[in-house]
């Protein structure tokens, strides 16, 4: 029997991934633009926070601006407190007994009605993308689809770990089965503000966990859309709460709560490292060891090789280093590049690079748009001074007229000079790429390698060896060979990584539920004599 024939995999193996909106269309380019301006004319409204299937304001708020024109106000979200934190823990540990009880394949009818409403709302749902994050076009509809996807791969592999495993020996009967952990906190961040929410969120309640789903605040109304959703699906009251605030203030009282049982985080580095540290603490009140997720952040390098194809690297490495103004935790910040190309390819990189326009996001003839507030602004724009003094600058481009609009920064190159330089490995997380030179290509995976994280790399080679050397030695959680390093599709890319990138293990991937549950063994004993007789035979 071949891999594709285990009956464990009778339901993934029907997963296919939603189709992205074809833009060349012109009904489909005429739609996105009328959702812009629908969503343009919802532009002010309050969103409260959604707990045990109330809404509740809340004293303080978050103001939800436009990043490519900052002076745009796009709608006032309430801003949980302590006490609120607290109701949503209890109203999901009350909805817990029930939602547990409910069959899997009952669950996973929920959540692929959430896939429904997200296919309806598509439009919408893209276009509040480019408004509250400067997402272009083509990547904030791609986000639609992953969503959907995740929804659509967690239904189905939920049904495929509901069958029980089950192995006879005689006089025994064995079960192995799967118990949610319990109630589960998801916080989440704003560069994939509707993808990653849906996917840790619908992993949580599939595997029957009870959820508090605490966005990132730049993106709390396309979070406030999903609960929306999530509702319109019909999940019973209390089995997911949607409670919006500053992650400083909210997310230490979910974290730290002794009624938590798992934490489902994606984000940066010190955030995530920050929620391990406080969720390993116990607290005599609490009945289990609490589980984290924590899915961080990387510093991600492509390898161009002496002998590789330089046009296909060049644009490799441009749509990877400046898609989404290099705000992808898959982004390509590192260009690693074999000594006996190095002129020639930096030379077309920045010719290419010259041709990029920037710009606001609900422009689609835009290459990119700007970076998510303020604080990114001013902390890319200080790597900018960092790199001036302390790289040799390839590119640099003036972005303060823009900026004067939106938070947007142009494409900045830097040689690299000290390989500890800050440039080279900081997660900076904007437009800014440093080029690298190696004498060989043991040289370039040292480099490569030579940072605390591991989550995505590429390797542009002609060399089978070079190519078999990547997969073996180049640390990464995803590797690309001769491709960008961006946009991993569900089940065919599951996604992740390890270092300090991340605790857990991939998205999108088969053992993802595995996390959100706890595995039973069941063991009876066949061999008994006779059965007690019951009520029925004694009368
Ligand atoms: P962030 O860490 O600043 O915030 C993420 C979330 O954590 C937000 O909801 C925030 O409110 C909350 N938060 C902040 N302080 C908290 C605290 N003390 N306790 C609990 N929660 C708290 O990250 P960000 O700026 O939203 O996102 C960008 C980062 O996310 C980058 O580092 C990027 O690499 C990373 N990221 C990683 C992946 C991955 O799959 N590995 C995917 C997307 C983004």
């Amino acid at each position: 029997m071949s891999v594709e024939d285990l009956p464990t995999k009778i339901h993934t193996k029907r997963f296919q991934n939603e189709p992205n909106t074809d833009f060349s269309k012109a009904e489909n380019r005429e739609e996105m633009q009328q959702a812009l301006k629908d969503v343009e004319a919802s532009f002010g409204a309050d969103y409260p926070l959604n707990i045990d299937g109330k809404s509740q304001d809340t004293r303080s708020h978050i103001i939800s601006r436009n990043p490519s024109s900052k002076e745009t106000v796009l709608g006032t979200i309430a801003s949980a407190n302590a006490d609120q934190v607290g109701q949503a823990i209890e109203a999901a540990q009350r909805a817990l007994p029930a939602w547990q009880k409910i069959p899997a394949p009952h669950r996973a009818e929920y959540i692929e009605l959430i896939a429904s409403g997200l296919r309806t709302r598509r439009f919408e749902l893209a276009a509040w993308m480019v408004h509250e994050c400067g997402k272009p076009w083509k990547d904030a509809d791609a986000e639609v689809s992953e969503a959907i996807d995740f929804c659509e791969y967690y239904s189905l592999a939920m049904r495929d770990l509901d069958a029980e495993l089950h192995t006879d020996y005689p006089g025994e009967e064995n079960y192995v089965f799967y118990r949610s952990r319990g109630v589960a906190v998801v916080i989440s961040p704003w560069n994939f503000p509707l993808a990653i929410l849906t996917g840790m969120t619908v992993a949580a309640l599939v595997t029957g966990n009870t959820v508090i789903m605490k966005p990132a605040e730049q993106s709390s109304i396309i979070a406030f859309k999903l609960m929306e959703i999530a509702r319109e699906a019909g999940l019973p009251v209390g089995v997911l709460n949607y409670v919006p605030g500053i992650g400083e203030d909210v997310g230490p009282e979910l974290v730290g709560s002794p009624d938590v049982d798992i934490i489902a985080f994606t984000g940066s580095q010190e955030v995530g490292l920050t929620i391990n540290q406080l969720a390993s603490e116990t607290d005599s009140r609490q009945l289990c060891v609490k589980k984290v997720i924590a899915e961080m952040g990387g510093k991600n390098a492509i390898i161009i090789d002496d002998d590789a194809d330089l046009d296909d690297a060049v644009q490799g490495v441009i749509d990877s280093a400046f898609g989404y103004a290099g705000q992808k935790c898959s982004a390509c910040s590192r260009v690693i590049v074999l000594k006996n190309v190095y002129d020639a390819f930096t030379e077309r990189l920045i010719k290419a690079i010259d041709s990029l326009v920037v710009g606001p996001a609900s422009d689609p003839a835009v290459d990119f748009g700007p970076v998510i507030d303020q604080d990114a602004f001013e902390r890319i724009s200080d790597y900018i001074e960092v790199g001036t003094e302390e790289c040799e600058t390839l590119y640099e481009s003036d972005y303060s007229e823009a900026a004067e609009t939106g938070f947007f920064v142009g494409p900045h190159v830097f040689n690299i000079i000290e390989e500890d330089s800050r440039i080279a490995q900081d997660e900076i997380f904007g437009p800014v790429l440093a080029v690298m030179k190696a004498k060989d290509f043991d040289h370039a995976i040292k480099l490569a390698n030579g940072t605390e994280y591991a989550l995505t790399g590429g390797v542009y080679s002609r060399s089978p060896k070079n190519l078999q050397r990547a997969r073996e030695e180049f640390l990464v959680g995803n590797l690309y060979l001769n491709r960008g390093i961006t946009g991993a599709v569900v089940q065919r890319q599951p996604f992740g990584g390890f270092r300090m990138s991340g605790i857990g293990t991939k998205a999108g991937g088969p053992e993802y539920l595995h996390e959100f549950m706890l595995p039973v063994t069941i063991t009876e004993n066949t061999m008994r004599r006779g059965f007690a007789p019951s009520q029925d035979d004694e009368e």
